[in-house]
C-alpha cells in the first residue's frame, strides 16, 4: 500500500496553498496552519510566469483565477521616458516558447483559487492558527520520527511532516536553527500602488491602463513596474527606491507627496499616473542569508518559499519559485512518480532529493534578482551609457521582435538567457528526470 503521510503545512500563503495541493494530489493527509483570520493575501499585483502558470493549469486552478491578463508588450523606458527595450507578441512569445502562459493577476483571486482547489482535494485549511513552537523529536513510528506542532490557542498537532510556508518571518525556521534572527534589509523598499479605473480621469492616461501590458521605468537608484489587472479595471504600480524607513519597520502608510517627490523629472507619462494616486503602502524589502540545509536532522520538517529563499521582487520570481517547490516536493512524495518513496521510511531520502533539486535553483534566483536590480537602478553615467548602447543596439535591430543570442541583455524579462532558464523550467520534467537519474544511480549499485 502506497505510504501516506499526515502533513501539516504552516502557512496558507502562495506557496503553502501550492504544496497542500500537490501533497494532497499524491494522496497524503494534509492539514495547513494559518495565522490570518481571513485569506486576504496583502500587495495587490501579481506576476505569474510560465514556469508556474504550468504548474497552475495543471492543478485546474489557473482556469478559475479571476480575470488574468495576458500583457501583450513588454517594454522598457529609461526614466525620462524614451524606450530602451519592446517586445511586442510578448504573450504570444510566452506561450510558444514555454507552453504556458505570462499573466497579470490580483494576489488575493489566487490565493482563493488555490485554496478552493485544496479544499476539494480534501485539504483542511484552519484560519486563525498561529504556530508558536515546534518539539521535532517526538515518537519512532514507521522509521520516521514524528513532530508536534503547538498553536497560539494551545492546540498540538502531530505530524509525520511539517512543511514552513510562513514567509520572510518563518517562525518554524526560528524553532529549527533554535534562534531568532528578523530578515535583512536589501537597501530597498517598494512603494505599492493600485489605481481603480474610475481614479484616473485623462482618456489617454486611461487607455493606457487598459491595455494588457507590462511597463518598467528604470532610473538612478529605482525603477518602476506597473501593468494591468482583472480585465483593466485596476492598474497596480510598484516604485522601487532605497529604504528610508526605521530599522525596525517593515511597513508603514507612505506619504504621497514624499513618493512624488522622488519621481520628480521622471517620465510625465508616470507623474502623471501618480498624481492620480490617493493611498500608497510602503513596504522594507528584505531577504536572507542562504541556509546550510531547508531540512531538519530528524528530517520531518522543510522549508519551502520565502521561508528559506526570500528574494527582490525585480523578476517577480517569489511566489512563482515557490509555487515550483511545493509541485516539486508534492511530486517527490507521490510513489506513482517517485519509486524512491515506497514508504515512510524513505521520507528522509526523499527530502534531500527535493533539496538538491530546489535549494541551488530557489538560490540562484534570489541573486539574480540582485543582478537586475543592479541594471535597472544605475546612476547617470559610463555604465549607464554602456548599458543604454546595448539597449538600443537591440532595440534597432529586433525592431519588437524577440531578443536572441547567448549574450545576456540588461533587462532579465526578455534576456535570451536568463528567461528561457525561469520561464522553462517544467517542475514535472524536472521531477521525472531526477527520478530516472536516481532509479539508474540505484541498479548500477
Ligand atoms: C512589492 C512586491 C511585489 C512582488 N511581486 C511578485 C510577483 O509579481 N510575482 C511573484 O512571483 N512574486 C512577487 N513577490 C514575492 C511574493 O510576494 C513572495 O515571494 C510570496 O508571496 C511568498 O510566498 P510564501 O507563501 O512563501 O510567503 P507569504 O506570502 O509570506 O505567506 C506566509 C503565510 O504564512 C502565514 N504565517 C506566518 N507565520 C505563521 C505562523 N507562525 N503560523 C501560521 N501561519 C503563519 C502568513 O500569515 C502568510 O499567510 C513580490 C513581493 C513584493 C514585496
Amino acid at each position: 500500500m502506497a505510504p501516506q503521510l499526515s502533513i501539516v503545512i504552516v502557512g496558507a500563503g502562495l506557496s503553502g496553498l501550492a504544496a497542500s495541493i500537490q501533497c494532497a494530489l499524491s494522496g497524503h493527509e494534509v492539514t495547513v496552519l494559518e495565522s490570518a483570520k481571513e485569506l486576504a493575501e496583502v500587495g495587490a499585483g501579481l506576476q505569474l510566469t510560465p514556469n508556474a502558470t504550468k504548474i497552475l493549469q495543471k492543478w485546474d486552478v489557473y482556469q478559475h483565477v479571476n480575470k488574468p491578463a495576458e500583457p501583450r508588450t513588454c517594454t522598457v523606458y529609461n526614466y525620462k521616458g524614451k524606450v530602451l527595450a519592446h517586445e511586442d507578441n510578448f504573450d504570444k512569445n510566452n506561450r510558444r516558447k514555454y507552453n504556458a502562459p505570462f499573466s497579470d493577476c490580483h494576489r488575493v483571486d489566487l490565493q482563493q483559487a488555490l485554496a478552493k482547489r485544496a479544499q476539494e482535494l480534501g485539504v483542511e485549511v484552519l484560519l486563525n492558527t498561529r504556530v508558536t513552537d515546534i518539539n521535532f523529536s517526538g515518537e519512532e513510528r514507521d522509521g520516521i520520527k514524528e513532530a508536534a506542532v503547538s498553536t497560539e490557542s494551545g492546540t498540538t498537532l502531530l505530524a509525520d511532516l511539517v512543511v514552513a510556508a510562513d514567509g520572510l518571518w518563518s517562525t518554524c525556521r526560528s524553532v529549527f536553527l533554535n534562534r531568532f534572527a528578523p530578515p535583512l534589509p536589501t537597501g530597498d523598499l517598494a512603494y505599492r500602488i493600485v489605481l481603480n479605473l474610475p481614479q484616473i480621469k485623462d482618456e489617454k492616461l486611461r487607455k493606457m491602463v487598459q491595455e494588457p501590458a507590462v511597463r518598467f521605468w528604470v532610473g538612478p537608484d529605482a525603477h518602476v513596474v506597473a501593468y494591468s489587472m482583472r480585465g483593466g479595471e485596476m492598474y497596480n504600480v510598484v516604485l522601487l527606491v532605497p529604504d528610508d524607513l526605521d530599522e525596525g519597520v517593515a511597513r508603514t502608510q507612505g506619504d504621497l507627496d514624499e513618493m512624488r517627490k522622488l519621481f520628480e523629472g521622471w517620465d510625465p507619462v508616470l507623474t502623471q499616473l501618480l498624481e492620480c494616486v490617493d493611498k500608497v503602502d510602503k513596504w522594507k524589502l528584505m531577504h536572507r542569508e542562504e541556509m546550510k540545509s531547508w531540512i531538519n536532522p530528524q528530517s520531518n520538517l522543510v522549508l519551502i518559499g520565502d521561508a528559506c529563499h526570500p528574494m527582490l521582487p525585480y523578476l517577480a520570481q517569489g511566489a512563482n519559485s515557490s509555487i515550483e517547490d511545493g509541485c516539486v516536493l508534492g511530486l517527490l512524495l507521490s510513489p506513482s512518480v517517485n519509486p524512491g518513496f515506497a514508504s515512510k521510511s524513505d521520507l528522509p531520502s526523499t527530502l534531500q532529493l527535493f533539496q538538491k533539486l530546489r535549494k541551488a535553483r530557489g538560490e540562484a534566483i534570489a541573486r539574480e534578482t540582485f543582478k537586475q536590480r543592479r541594471d535597472f537602478h544605475m546612476r547617470d553615467g559610463l555604465e549607464q551609457e554602456k548599458r543604454d548602447k546595448l539597449f538600443e543596439m537591440w532595440l534597432e535591430k529586433a525592431k519588437g521582435a524577440e531578443i536572441e543570442g547567448e549574450e545576456e541583455f540588461p533587462s532579465r524579462w526578455t534576456c535570451p538567457v536568463v528567461q528561457p532558464w525561469l520561464y522553462g523550467y517544467d517542475a514535472f520534467k524536472e521531477v521525472e528526470a531526477a527520478v530516472a537519474q536516481a532509479s539508474k544511480e540505484s541498479a548500477s549499485l
